[in-house]
């Protein structure tokens, strides 16, 4: 049994005292078990939400990583020091790093590979973009995301890895993929793992949707039966939409 799990992405947005007001909201609301959930904050407000949430039933997750342990790269923030910090997961190869700060497919591997190594869970996102979905690309490309992504990596990791399904043109538009659609994806990614591992290996690891997910439409993307949890933006920075979201999933 898959358990879903409900990640928020806050991507650039949320200071240090913002983020303890959020915390102020949601901690002492009771999540419903049977599903996970998850804040990725920026980098400069992991340690007030890592404390605060250190003994509570919400992970804590980085939005990037550097591969290496440590070394001359300036502004980069390594895994051992994400790991220091208590933070759980960490996503990877999102749409707009690859967009915006040319992340490639060789670099999601060793971030995958580094996170493994101290035992954070990475959160890779692939998903294709507009033009690519119109020449009828998407599961060609997302099977190139998903088999460089995992290249050499062991079975016992990837049964742990999310992967989190996000179409470009979804993302921060309001517009959705069917939820139907979303779930022959996340099936079809299901299969590439089956095929480079083994089932048991795919039917253990979980791919959550993202994009425009929302309070009013995840349950619609929840009762699919291969998709396991959502990746959300921008509805997941108010704290009653992020609660209302977790209560879906
Ligand atoms: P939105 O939910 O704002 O569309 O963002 C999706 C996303 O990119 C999550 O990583």
């Amino acid at each position: 049994m898959r358990i879903p799990i409900i990640a928020g992405n806050w991507k650039m947005h949320k200071t240090v005292e913002e983020t303890k007001n959020f915390w102020d909201t949601v901690k002492n609301w009771q999540k419903p078990s049977g599903v996970e959930a998850v804040i990725c904050a920026p980098f400069t407000a992991l340690p007030a939400l890592a404390d605060a949430a250190r003994n509570s039933e919400i992970g804590v997750g980085a939005q990037n990583v550097h591969w290496e342990r440590e070394g001359a790269f300036t502004g980069e923030i390594s895994p051992v020091m994400l790991k220091q910090l208590g933070v759980g997961y960490c996503i990877i190869g999102h749409s707009e790093r690859r967009a915006y700060f040319a992340e490639t497919d060789e670099a999601v591997n060793k971030k995958a590979k580094a996170l493994f190594d101290v035992d954070i869970v990475p959160i890779v996102c692939v998903g294709e973009q507009l033009e690519e979905r119109e020449n009828d690309e998407t599961k060609k490309v997302v099977k190139r995301q998903v088999t460089q992504a995992l290249d050499g990596l062991r079975s016992r990791d990837v049964k742990r890895l999310v992967v989190a399904y996000e179409p470009v043109w979804a993302i921060g538009t309001g517009k959705t993929a069917t939820a139907e659609d979303a779930n022959d994806v996340i099936a079809y990614i299901r299969k590439v793992i089956a095929d480079l591992y083994d089932q048991q290996v795919a039917n253990e690891v979980r791919i959550q949707y993202g994009g425009s997910v929302k309070p009013d439409n995840v349950e619609r993307f929840m009762a699919q039966p291969d998709i396991d949890g959502a990746l959300v933006g921008g509805a997941s920075l108010d704290p009653a939409s992020f609660r209302a979201l977790v209560e879906g999933g």
